[in-house]
């Protein structure tokens, strides 16, 4: 490679995520540092993300991701990076400016000076990527020191004198644990969107289940909040929901918690979005939320939400050998795939960015090679049964092939993994429910 080349190999390497993202016009979220969207590549819905907090970006459907904008242009352009000239049409795009032409000859002042300022360059990339990792550390520090002050707040699930927390949980799983684990707060904020001077809003605040997130050495990493309301049958949860971008842009007003829900035709054409009743704060990674008896436990039995785990904890009485978990989501319960392991979907199809009717790629069943520690949630290494319960309502062959990859992913020399599934259609919640009563 040439001097010239280098250089602009360097200098597209210091153009931001956000940047990169404005070039290729991805869509931003109105607030938040994470910004899903289907894949301008692979199509989907939600497939694709970046994060300007992370300076990383992430495609689902592709099993690929990164933290240099150079990759993500590639992936989202359809370049191969590992081919010089995808890689450097990737940085022409990044940069904005055409490929230097290499036949140019350069007198020995030019190659001194080119030398110099890469040199530069390369300096200046090292201390800008070693100062984002500070802030990037001290932004998750921040966001764990609230996911700990939310714990703190909120009072014993089992134990507290307000019992909607209690209630919630017989109503979506016939029960609830006899154990100190889960939380309750009667008054958690609910934080979407931005006032004008971009401090966030809060839409509500209302009766939640708070449950931390803990790392292998029982520390709270994170939490998990589930906001409920008895009056909504049948997930009791309330229904919220934000103005989006095309919405603001059309002149509309904010969704406030008093206000009716918006008009069907406005969800439809995407000018109000319904909002998750669940959120995360501090890091979930590698973590994952108790739900009953100890770690310690060498029988460990969870699935991807509380409300499974509860349900099945109480359908089997709350074994006093076994620890009950919820991993928090299907990829920390998982870990990634490999993505030589991606499969088409046998039935289903969806059309891509151009509207051709293409077949839907599955995360295959194979773990990454090389995974970190922190790619899914811990298990103890004493641990030698792992039930893990499959979620029943959700699409079966991704269903499948995660559950066969979390098996995989967590298998050790003498360790039972069986998988339990519902019955078709169904979650072990709603199991619960109908034959509790
Ligand atoms: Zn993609």
């Amino acid at each position: 490679m040439s001097e010239a080349i280098k250089l602009f190999v360097e200098d597209a390497r210091a153009v931001s995520i956000e940047a990169a993202a404005k070039i290729l016009n991805l869509k931003f979220k109105r607030s938040g540092v994470e910004h899903p969207q289907p894949c301008p590549h692979c199509g989907g819905t939600d497939t694709f993300a970046f994060n300007t907090g992370k300076e990383k970006w992430n495609c689902r459907a592709g099993g690929i991701g990164g933290n240099d904008a150079i990759g993500m242009v590639a992936h989202c352009e359809g370049l191969d990076v590992k081919s010089r000239e995808g890689l450097l049409e990737a940085c022409s795009i990044v940069l904005g400016r055409d490929i230097p032409d290499e036949g140019e000859r350069e007198s020995d002042e030019d190659r001194q000076a080119r030398k110099k300022r890469l040199e530069e360059r390369r300096l200046q990339n090292e201390a800008d990527a070693a100062a984002r990792a500070a802030s990037q550390d001290e932004f998750r520090e921040k966001e764990r020191a609230k996911a700990r002050g939310i714990i703190k707040t909120a009072t014993g699930l089992r134990t507290s004198v307000d019992p909607r927390g209690r209630h919630y949980l017989e109503y979506r799983c016939n029960g609830f644990p006899d154990a100190s684990w889960l939380r309750f707060g009667a008054s958690v904020p609910y934080w979407h969107g931005q006032d004008e001077r971009g401090a966030p809003l809060e839409l509500f605040s209302g009766p939640a289940i708070v449950a931390p997130f803990i790392g292998p050495d029982l520390v709270e990493i994170g939490c998990h909040i589930t906001w409920i309301d008895l009056r909504q049958p049948p997930k009791y949860r309330p229904l919220l929901y934000g103005l989006t971008k095309k919405g603001l842009a059309c002149g509309l007003l904010d969704w406030a918690f008093s206000d009716a829900p918006p008009l069907a035709i406005d969800l439809a054409d995407g000018l109000y979005e319904q909002l998750p009743a669940k959120k995360m704060r501090g890091s979930k990674k590698g973590g994952l939320i108790p739900i009953a008896g100890h770690p310690d436990c060498s029988r460990w039995v969870g699935g991807e939400g509380i409300e499974n785990g509860v349900a099945f904890g109480v359908w089997e009485g709350f074994r006093a050998d076994t620890f009950y978990f919820a991993a928090g989501d299907l990829g920390n319960l998982t870990g990634p795939a490999e993505p030589s392991s991606r499969f088409a979907h046998p039935m289903l199809k969806k059309p891509d960015a151009k509207g051709v009717l293409r077949a839907l790629m599955v995360q295959g069943p194979k773990p990454k090679r090389d995974q970190g520690a922190d790619d899914a949630m811990w298990v103890a290494d004493h641990v030698d049964e792992l039930v893990l319960l499959a979620d029943g309502d959700s699409e079966p062959v991704m269903t499948a092939a995660a559950m066969a990859r979390a098996r995989a992913r967590h298998a050790r020399p003498g360790r039972l993994i069986p998988i339990v599934w519902p019955r078709a259609g169904y979650d072990f919640s709603r199991m619960a429910v109908e034959t509790g009563e």
